[in-house]
């Protein structure tokens, strides 16, 4: 566990649906009408009220989100956000990824949503290198934080030991006192 101003930084390994927040973000496509990865999982074990409300919000572009009830899921919500697809890192993904977390973060104070959950976003089928990736998310969690002073806990849940590795390196490096 860790600090960044009053904010708990928490690196996790495991699956983000069982994550005890008031709301985990979802690694969306712009349809936000379900898909493979994290996507199926959260829709999975979340139950059909998430596609309903997803199916009325009507989609999202890329690097901006939405937000659903969490349904089954111990969540009270959840935050939809949508990654750049990795295609070589000259056509503005970074930013793209960045938004993706700032915005997550902004919908969240939005709803007074006091603790969020991230996956790590565009890294699966989408092909973002993971350490460069990681990069950007501390980057826009920090960036939020500092300017905001919110969330109460941010928690970085990565599904396979060599991803918590990485995020645990970098996130110790970053907030070491
Ligand atoms: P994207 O299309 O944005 O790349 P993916 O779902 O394909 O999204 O992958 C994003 C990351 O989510 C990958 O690192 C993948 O290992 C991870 N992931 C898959 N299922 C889960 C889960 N249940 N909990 C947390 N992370 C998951």
């Amino acid at each position: 566990m860790y600090y960044f101003e009053n904010t708990i930084i928490e690196v996790q390994q495991g699956d983000i649906t069982e994550v005890k927040v008031e709301a985990i973000v979802n690694a969306a496509n712009n349809t936000l009408l379900g898909g493979g990865g994290v996507d199926g999982a959260i829709h999975r074990a979340g139950g059909k009220i998430i596609l309903e409300q997803c199916k009325k919000i009507g989609g999202c572009p890329t690097g901006e989100a939405r937000i659903t009830v969490g349904g089954n899921l111990p969540c009270n919500y959840v935050i939809h956000t949508v990654g750049p697809i990795y295609s070589g890192g000259e056509s503005g993904e970074e930013q793209l990824l960045y938004n993706a977390y700032y915005n997550s973060l902004k919908l969240a104070k939005e709803y007074n949503i006091r603790s969020v959950a991230f996956p790590s976003i565009s890294t699966g089928a989408y092909g973002y290198p993971i350490v460069q990736a990681s990069k950007v998310a501390l980057d826009a969690v920090l960036d939020f934080i500092k300017s905001k002073r919110f969330p109460e806990k941010v928690v970085f849940v990565l599904f396979n030991a060599k991803d918590f590795q990485i995020y645990e390196n970098l996130i110790s490096e970053a907030l070491k006192d």
